[in-house]
């Protein structure tokens, strides 16, 4: 059976933050729009964005050391953990409007503030994460960051993973404590709520099976509905696939000439989780260490304290590992129904040049529990295998895609926006920094596939978001100013007033 429904102007495909965070900003842009949302699952915010399958880590750059690479001059390159910052700014602003205009009643449902540190142990790494720290902190976008490497100091900073430590290697650490842990499953699901109270349609259990494109330019999109077998056809004159994993064999469906030459490669995640509450009630921050050699930047092991469940609790991870799927929900075929005649050769090559990559994955595949264990006893000596359980995170899927600077199967490890040239479709590809970053690249979509509305949607758009257009790191009165606005109105401020 199938049926033709009427058209629509904007077909948002994905109940994740992604589709969220666009929603949210078209029904402030464009109220009269009509929105339909298709989702396969039965819920907003199930896959990538639900809280346990990602580290809901607040990404402004002030605790991943690989966003700040050391160059052969041996100076710090501050530059990529600038533009992460002030992206996460972005989406501080747009949170607090939504706090402002009741859209989000209770910020601290999905934000809370918690320290954010970076651990290093060996002579090398301490003189890497202090010239780290100098660059940084005489930065006013990572104001407040301390350094330390007293171990009596550190033992008030991080006193579990001091704890039985007996390794004479010098260790060091730095500590901001405008940090933040977020919800991004609650924040999705709060989104959507809002969504469908300003009558956006919200389909779930909505599967998107093809997008062509119709004889007019508009897009028509081909829907099963899950629970009654029935295939519907929607069209729209906008389209974003906000399919997580799963957008790049969507995207590939459009024939859209952009859509070709562009691969993926799915990392999976596993977490370790505290089930003693006196454990993790001894720790409190989220400390990153350094990435182990051959292993991709997300995998940076982290020991964080999380909210989740209206409890505080404990994990450490990621664990990467190989899965074919695009989606936890995903099928087995996923990687193979990926590869296409115009991306084999690019996915070749990334073969071929991801040796240390593969190598990394096939050794984590590998790991048993106890090894597992023996990881996180170098964040926690004292951990006991007991109090720690494994939970599946979600999948990532890395662009691979061929570059100038890289060459042909390159391997990409930030989001990438794939639109038609005349904007009528969207994609959002790649999975870091992720989440944090959501209104940066929503607002890229807008600026991409709606430059004939910018002029006039821009002053709506300051109002969400001030800082739109304005670099913050050379205004620094602005940024100090909409940073203690933002901390207020989210409920960061108590720990922020320690060192402002
Ligand atoms: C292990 C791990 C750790 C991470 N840690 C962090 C972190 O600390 N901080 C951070 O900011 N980001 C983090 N991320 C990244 C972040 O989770 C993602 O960038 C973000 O959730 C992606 O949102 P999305 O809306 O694009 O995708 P998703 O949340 O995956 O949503 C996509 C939706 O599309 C649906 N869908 C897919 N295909 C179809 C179809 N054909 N028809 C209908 N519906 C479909 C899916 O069911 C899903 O609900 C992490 C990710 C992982 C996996």
């Amino acid at each position: 059976m199938s049926n033709i429904q009427k058209k629509t102007d904007v077909i948002l495909i994905g109940a994740g933050v992604m589709s969220a965070t666009l929603g949210s900003l078209l029904k402030e842009l464009a109220p009269e729009w009509e929105i339909k949302v298709f989702e396969k699952l039965a819920n907003a915010g199930e896959e990538s964005s639900n809280e346990w399958n990602n580290a809901g880590t607040g990404h402004a750059a002030l605790c991943e050391l690989n966003y700040t690479s050391e160059k052969s001059d041996g100076s710090i390159d501050i530059s990529k953990a600038i533009k992460i910052n002030e992206q996460f700014q972005l989406s501080r602003q747009f949170w607090s409007y939504l706090v402002n205009n009741n859209v989000i009643r209770n910020p601290q449902d999905f934000i809370m503030p918690i320290p954010h540190m970076s651990l290093v142990q060996g002579g090398k790494n301490v003189s890497f994460l202090k010239k780290r720290f100098e660059m940084l902190s005489n930065n006013p976008l990572f104001q407040g960051m301390e350094f330390s490497n007293d171990p009596e100091k550190l033992k008030e900073w991080i006193p579990l993973i001091m704890e039985g430590r007996t390794s004479n290697e010098p260790i060091a650490a730095t500590k901001i404590d405008s940090g933040t842990d977020i919800n991004f499953g609650a924040l999705t699901r709060m989104l959507f709520d809002h969504l469908k109270s300003e009558n956006v349609e919200v389909n779930y259990k909505h599967s998107v099976k093809d997008i062509k494109r119709a004889s007019d330019g508009s897009w028509e999109v081909k829907v099963h509905d899950i629970d009654s077998g029935k295939i519907e056809y929607h069209s729209a004159k906008f389209v974003f696939i906000g399919g997580g994993g799963g957008s790049l064999l969507l995207l590939q469906k459009t024939g859209i000439p952009e859509s070709e030459n562009i691969g993926g490669f799915p990392v999976s995640g596993l977490f370790m989780v505290c089930n003693n509450p006196e454990v993790a009630a001894q720790h409190h921050a989220k400390v990153y260490g350094k990435a182990k050699v051959g292993a991709p930047p997300m995998s940076v092991p982290h020991l964080d304290t999380r909210y989740m469940d209206n409890e505080k609790t404990l994990l450490f991870g990621p664990f990467a590992g190989f899965s074919p799927k695009f989606l936890k929900t995903g099928s087995n075929f996923d990687l193979i129904n990926s590869i296409k005649p115009n991306n084999v050769f690019t996915m070749l090559a990334a073969g071929a040049k991801e040796m240390s990559l593969t190598k990394y994955l096939i050794q984590q595949v590998m790991l048993s529990n106890e090894d597992r264990m023996e990881e996180l006893r170098e964040f926690i000596p004292n951990a006991k295998s007991e109090d720690w359980d494994i939970v599946v995170a979600g999948q990532r899927v890395q662009v691979i895609k061929d570059t100038e600077a890289g060459g042909k199967g390159t391997l990409q490890f930030g989001t990438e926006v794939v639109s038609a040239a005349d904007g009528s479709i969207a994609a959002l590809l790649g999975a870091s920094p992720g989440a944090s970053t959501a209104v940066h690249v929503m607002l890229e979509v807008l600026e991409k596939c709606f430059p004939q509305h910018m002029k006039e949607w821009e002053p709506k758009i300051k109002e969400m978001i001030p800082s739109f257009g304005v670099s913050l790191v050379e205004n620094p009165e602005l940024f100090q100013e909409i940073h203690t606005l933002t901390a207020q109105t989210l409920g960061l401020d108590e720990k922020e007033l320690a060192y402002s």
